[in-house]
């Protein structure tokens, strides 16, 4: 064991100590990892939605084989989703061939295949299933013709004199469309089975002995329905959501895991049987930043990564393009003029990175818009365009398409039944009723979407990344998107909507959730100070769902609050208390990480300043009565419970007891009933991002 590795373990022992001495089976086992007489230990390693970032598999080989040499039973399991999300795996020859070759190195047991496993085509997906020296798995699909019949639904797994592992591969389907989250045309000819029926169905083929697993890229709500359905299941490795489990989550006597994405962690569960039979299991992530990558298997990535035609320059951005609002409307922008279309739309969800700036490279265009949709277009009268947003908003239960060439004002209950649309061109016109506009939108919209239109529509034959390559190539100045909101949402009350307060001003979320300084925030960061009687609140303005406005006067319940918050019904306050000086080099170490404004404050004013090399290095705060935030000075300062505990590193002079029954949205209902005038200056902004010369 080296060094590195024992002082992890030392630590991880301090930390965990408490909590897992009762369970863990490593407290059964001594130092080299044998088991009792009659008892032998698995360590399981897996990971699931990779997104083509290939470089964490030369991490993740550091600890798989570092764990081959000191253990004698140990596995590695893929939850599905390797492609999609990097140039260097989607545009390689064929496509995804990096992938294939590293897993085969690495040597994985068995992986299932993920949604997005589709994004090639079925063709060049069979070629990875053909050439693969492991089984992929899929027990929910009907598929005939060549290649096909390599894809198992199950797999039996024993190495000499070790226990046997069963595993069930599951793919997830949409309940609406009952196929799985990728596009339509690569999915033809073939058939998809629920999963959890399917899985039902598989039951009489667990054995009753050795390690039954399910690699099931359903996502973690679905994994615990297949742990109620299905409970003779020892484990679910599991992927889709992108959840992190940190130490997994046992629902009905099944041991559910999942890593993330994008190789942040390496999901390893030891688990130990007695007599052939599971007794003990215990899961935990391991963080792949602090892992050194394996050499040999880092030089293969390399080797992958140096395809110099990526690396080109094809624009330099005047300004930094943040968030998917702003990008997504970007490339609509650009796509109206490449392709001289009036109007165009794109989903949020296909748009893949939350930031560009300077000098945009081929691969970055392609790491933002990885699916390879075709552009269709469509002449459309608004009524028709009025149907596509009433779908996008029952869909997603707000506006979720980001657009060029048109702005929205939809007044909608919180629910997201649809009140009104209006249609607008750029400079705030109506559109004309009677007039035909061609818009154009990526091929899964075209597909997915279900609305009324007389045109049938035309694929341009050419991609949203082609389009964008065009455009910025062609020399044209690269217009920097315009922030501004173009879709407004207004929320009105529902009549059967329960009424818990109401705000005689209206309410805004503000276009820019990073802005700093939007009224529905420092409403929030007031409601939790109030709450907690904390001198400073800070809420994270991700939370935030941007463009929502609640009328004056309006009558407001849990769904109101949901239209503009995210998870606040699950999140809670914590308070701690620090030092002026640990909350000021906290303040900036958020900000710098974010490169902008996350928080928004209560109690407390800050001024950041960026210097001319654009990094933000330093924070002015005034306290409530206007003086300098001393650094001595110790402050109650409460944060959302669920940031504290995953994203912060603070350690403050002393944390407060938690009330998990207070939630944010419990907090703010609380707030509005005793305060239903808010105050005149909510939206004047608390959190001031300035550039300064240095020395200013
Ligand atoms: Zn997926």
């Amino acid at each position: 064991m080296s060094n590195h590795r024992r002082r992890a373990h030392a630590l991880y022992a301090t930390v965990c100590l408490a909590l897992f001495a009762a369970i863990s089976p490593a407290s059964a086992l001594n130092e080299n990892g044998a088991a009792g007489a009659s008892e032998e230990h698995l360590v399981i390693f897996h990971f699931n939605d990779l997104h083509g970032r290939i470089e964490r598999l030369s991490r993740m080989a550091t600890v798989v084989r570092e764990a081959r040499r000191q253990y004698r039973h140990v596995y590695f399991f893929c939850a599905g989703d390797n492609f999609s999300g990097n140039p260097v795996v989607d545009q390689a020859d064929p496509r995804g061939e990096p992938v294939l070759k590293l897993l085969n190195t690495l040597g994985i047991q068995a992986m299932v295949l993920g949604n997005h496993e589709f994004d090639y085509g079925q063709e060049v997906l069979l070629g990875f299933v053909g050439r693969s020296r492991f089984p992929v798995l899929c027990a929910n699909i009907e598929a005939h013709g060549p290649g096909w019949e390599s894809v198992k639904p199950l797999v039996g797994i024993q190495s000499a004199a070790g226990p046997l592992l069963t595993v069930l591969g599951l793919i997830q389907i949409e309940p609406d469309s009952g196929i799985p989250s990728a596009h339509p045309s690569r999915l033809e000819g073939l058939k998809f089975q629920d999963p959890i029926e399917t899985a039902v169905a598989f039951r009489s083929r667990l054995p009753r002995k050795g390690v039954r697993i399910a690699l099931s890229h359903l996502g973690y709500a679905t994994d615990r329905q297949l742990a109620e359905a299905l409970p003779e299941l020892d484990l679910i490795l599991g992927g889709h959501s992108h959840t992190v489990l940190d130490s997994g989550v046992s629902h009905n006597g099944v041991l559910i895991a999942q890593a993330g994405a994008h190789g942040d962690y390496l999901g390893r569960i030891d688990v130990v049987l007695e007599a052939g039979e599971v007794t003990r299991s215990e899961a935990r992530l391991i963080p792949m930043d602090s892992v050194q990558p394996a050499p040999d298997i880092l030089s293969m990535v390399k080797a992958f990564e140096s395809n110099p035609v990526m690396e080109r320059v094809v624009a330099t951005l005047p300004r930094t393009l943040e968030g998917k609002t702003v990008l997504g409307n970007w490339i609509c922008d650009m796509l109206c003029r490449q392709l001289n279309l009036d109007i165009a739309f794109h989903n949020a969800g296909g748009v893949r990175v939350n930031r560009l700036e300077g000098a945009v490279r081929l691969q970055d265009i392609y790491q933002m818009l990885p699916f390879e949709n075709l552009v269709v277009r469509m002449e459309l009268y608004p009524r028709e365009i009025r149907g596509l947003i009433a779908t996008d908003i029952s869909k997603h239960g707000k506006v979720d398409l980001l657009m060029s060439g048109i702005r929205l004002r939809v007044a909608r209950t919180a629910a997201g039944k649809i009140h009104a649309i209006e249609l607008m061109g750029p400079d705030g016109t109506p559109l004309n009723e009677n007039r035909r506009y061609a818009v154009g939108f990526n091929s899964y919209i075209a597909s997915s979407y279900r609305f009324d239109h007389d045109d049938p529509g035309k694929s341009l034959e050419m991609t949203t990344a082609a389009s964008v390559i065009a455009y910025l190539e062609s020399g044209r100045p690269p217009i920097p998107s315009d922030p501004a909101l173009r879709a407004e949402e207004e929320i009105v009350a529902a009549p059967a909507d329960t009424v818990d307060a109401r705000c005689e001003d209206p309410l805004e979320t503000g276009p820019d959730p990073f802005a700093g300084s939007s009224a529905a925030g420092n409403l929030m960061a007031d409601a939790m100070r109030e709450q907690s009687g904390a001198q400073v609140a800070l809420f994270p303005s991700r939370l935030l769902v941007p463009g929502i406005r609640i009328a004056a006067g309006t009558s407001i319940g849990r769904p109101q609050l949901r239209s503009m918050f995210k998870h606040a019904e699950k999140n809670a306050i914590q308070v701690a208390r620090l030092s002026g000086g640990q909350l000021r080099a906290f303040l900036l170490q958020q900000a710098r990480f974010r490169k902008g404004m996350d928080l928004q404050v209560s109690g407390m004013s800050c001024t950041f300043c960026r210097n001319l090399a654009g990094v933000i290095d330093r924070v002015e705060c005034r306290v409530a009565d206007g003086s300098r935030l001393d650094q001595q000075t110790a402050l109650k300062v409460a944060f959302c419970a669920y940031d504290y505990d995953r994203f912060y590193k603070l350690k403050p002079l002393a944390v407060e007891p938690r009330d998990s029954a207070v939630t944010l949205e419990s907090a703010l209902l609380r707030y509005l009933s005793r305060h239903p005038r808010l105050d005149s200056d909510l939206s004047s902004p608390r959190m001031i991002l300035r550039d300064c010369a240095d020395g200013e």
